[in-house]
């Protein structure tokens, strides 16, 4: 059911948007929450997700759609002063790569690496490049 999991199910980005958990966090409007990513393809790189859950985006109310769409082009637009270049990403179900059951985007700056789409290159996220990055990105 859109709006809630299962009784007793943990969701980690239900935490994160009820700041029961801590989140390096850039955006927000009353729909949508935007934060970095802990485990990073690339500097910068962000997580865009819908305040309601849902495991996936055919899940959540067109409105919640809609304003998760406009949430990832402001995002989108931000990561933009990082660099013109990046990927948008959106992974239904386990085998499309999903490991967190509530709908998200990815947003990938790229740099000019090669392929950093593989789990050697991912590192846990700094703290100084997390205050960096927020810094560069929170404000309008
Ligand atoms: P998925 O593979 O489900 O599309 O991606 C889930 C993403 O969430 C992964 O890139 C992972 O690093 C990130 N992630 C998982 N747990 C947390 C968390 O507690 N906080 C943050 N900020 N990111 C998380
Ligand atoms: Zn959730």
């Amino acid at each position: 059911m859109a709006g809630a999991h299962a009784p007793g199910e943990k969701c980690v980005f239900c935490d994160i948007v009820a700041r029961r958990s801590p989140a390096w966090i850039v955006y927000e409007d009353e729909k949508t929450l935007a934060f970095l990513d802990i485990f990073p393809f690339t500097r910068g790189h962000l997580l865009v997700v819908p305040k309601r859950h849902g495991a996936r985006l055919t899940d959540i109310p067109f409105d919640d759609q809609m304003a998760l769409i406009r949430a990832l082009d402001e995002v989108c637009r931000r990561c933009e002063r990082l660099t013109p270049d990046y990927n948008v990403a959106l992974n239904a179900g386990a085998r499309a790569g999903q490991i967190v059951f509530h709908v998200h985007f990815h947003v990938i700056p790229r740099y000019g690496e090669a392929n950093p789409f593989r789990a050697s290159s991912r590192v846990p996220l700094a703290e100084s490049e997390a205050r960096a990055v927020v810094a560069e990105l929170s404000r309008p």
